[in-house]
């Protein structure tokens, strides 16, 4: 056994955990659990869990349907918000998706982003990811969400207008207790909203954390009777959530690449090189960084989410900045578009297949632009070379499509999926009569 494994049994043991949800993710981002005994765990480890893989979303047809979780004994977490007054707890391990015969599985999001991570690696670099998700609290009605805010606070508000920071010190406690460093937490700007933010790691870890941190806040808002949402514009005429990401590349002995002490940004040729990558691929990589109907109501002017394909060094409208970094190792790009619905796998890694295409083919960066963008009229886009972001799903995938580097970045399998799901939730859509256009046109026509 590998002793990686032999260690998650002792602790199985010391913790008196009798039951294991071995989880992973479908295409579209939603996590799936397998809940095994304790018991069970040395098998799991040794030949895996079979599991029928054509009841998940995107996944593979019936003829073929034979699959293999492969738990990753680095993921070993108590949940615990699942400590039981007898003493027994459950915990988690996140797991790889194999076929019946043990080979990594094409459409398993975490095989997509170590396959990313792989190219970097080859490249001579590590990533280092650190996101910044936003959500709302909601009231419950009869057990059902609404869209009545927890509270009336507004940005870094304290208590009592902040009636959430108990919801999220009780969160906060539940993340480190499954191991994260959680740096800050805040009220956001928007009634009901709010954003943790916690320490950067390596991409497959922060992937992981991402995916937890989803889980822990739904669970633990839960036990508020509140509801928590990651989608990415609940209320119309104030702030979405996003979910910032920094990036930064290291060096296998953890120097940041990203650092130069003598440019006036702080950041070496090559960082510059990733964030014209990144530029470049913006449009295609926002039907997964963006990945809803509703992600795009957030996409627009005036609500601190970015609109135009540009960076900056100084202001927010950007859709790339370079936070301020008082160490070398702090020196990295900070992507703004990404909201807390999306795939953290499958966005992690076009984020990182992006900037590796920038590196790779030495692309210049553009000048930082240190106005605000949001006031720019078409023309002075236009002089200023400053591309928009796609307007809606639809057009999203589009761009998607037109772009092979990354649909590569997602390979076949899982772009092939993606584009079905997602197009057929576009056409949805497009077919709702809403709410908005009763009120309009209902009594006027
Ligand atoms: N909520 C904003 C967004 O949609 C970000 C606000 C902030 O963190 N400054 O991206
Ligand atoms: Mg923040
Ligand atoms: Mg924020
Ligand atoms: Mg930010």
């Amino acid at each position: 056994l590998d002793p990686k494994a032999q260690t998650v049994l002792d602790e199985i043991e010391e913790h008196n955990v009798d039951f294991l949800r071995i989880q992973f993710t479908d295409i579209l981002g939603t996590v799936k659990n397998v809940s095994i005994p304790a018991s069970q765990a040395e098998k799991a480890f040794t030949e895996g869990i079979y599991f029928d893989g054509s009841s998940i979303e995107g996944f593979v047809r019936i003829q073929e349907s034979d699959m293999r979780l492969r738990p990753d004994p680095n993921t070993f977490a108590l949940l615990p918000w699942k400590t039981r007054d007898d003493g027994t707890a459950s915990a988690r391990l996140i797991a790889d998706v194999t076929d019946a015969s043990g080979a990594d599985f094409k459409g398993d999001p975490r095989h997509v982003l170590k396959r990313a991570l792989k190219r970097a690696g080859d490249m001579g670099y590590t990533l280092n990811a650190g996101p910044e998700p936003e959500f709302f609290l909601f009231e419950e009605e009869d057990g059902r969400a609404t869209t009545i805010t927890h509270d009336a606070g507004g940005y870094f508000d304290l208590a009592p207008k902040d009636l959430a920071s108990d919801v999220r010190r009780d969160i906060i406690y539940g993340l480190e207790k499954m191991g994260f460093e959680v740096e800050a937490s805040h009220h956001e700007v928007a009634e009901g909203q709010h954003e943790i933010d916690f320490k950067y790691d390596d991409g497959l870890t922060t992937a992981d954390n991402i995916a937890t941190f989803r889980a822990v806040v739904r669970a633990i808002a839960a036990e508020h009777d509140l509801h928590s949402t990651f989608m990415p514009k609940p209320i119309a005429g104030i702030n979405g959530s996003g979910m910032h990401t920094h990036l930064s590349l290291f060096t296998e002995d953890g120097e940041n690449v990203f650092h130069d002490e003598d440019d006036e940004f702080n950041l070496s040729e090559t960082a510059k090189q990733f964030l014209a990558g990144v530029l470049e691929h913006a449009p295609a990589i926002t039907a997964v960084c963006n990945p809803t109907v509703n992600s795009y109501k957030r996409l627009v002017p005036g609500y601190e989410a970015p609109v135009y394909v540009a960076w900056s060094d100084v202001n927010r409208t950007a859709l790339i900045r370079k936070p301020a970094a008082r160490t070398p190792a702090a020196s990295r790009v900070e992507l703004r578009s990404p909201d807390p619905s999306c795939n953290p796998y499958l966005a992690l890694a076009v984020m990182l297949h992006a900037g590796l295409d920038g590196i790779e083919r030495g692309l210049d960066a553009p000048d930082p632009v240190r106005e605000n963008i949001y006031e720019f009229d078409e023309s002075t886009r236009e002089e200023y070379n400053i591309d928009v972001l796609p307007p809606n799903l639809g057009a999203a995938i589009d761009a998607l499509e037109a772009d092979d580097v990354i649909l590569d970045a997602l390979g076949k399998h899982v772009a092939e999926k993606f584009i079905e799901a997602k197009r057929a939730e576009f056409d949805e859509y497009r077919v709702a009569v809403s709410e908005w256009e009763l009120e309009k046109y209902l009594e006027t026509f």
